[in-house]
């Protein structure tokens, strides 16, 4: 179970997908959870608490939108 997220989080499931990976990415965050699969590209949708429990933990940040801007404003 983890405690927090944020959209475009990597997080690892306990259960791996059917495909046979254990890695999706944060897609949308409000009262549902929506979860893009690394593997095969599926997208589902889990209530938020179900999320932190079938969640293991985070292990990193999708960066997709880091090419656009940078971050020498601080
Ligand atoms: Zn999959």
């Amino acid at each position: 179970m983890i405690e927090t997220f944020a959209l475009g989080d990597v997080v690892r499931m306990k259960k791996p997908h059917a495909c046979g990976t254990d890695t999706w990415t944060v897609t949308r965050v409000g009262a549902d959870v929506k979860l893009k699969c690394h593997g095969c590209g599926r997208v589902v949708m889990l209530d938020r608490l179900a999320f932190l429990k079938a969640a293991k933990q985070i292990i990193g940040k999708e960066t997709e939108s880091c090419r656009s801007s940078s971050q020498s404003e601080s």
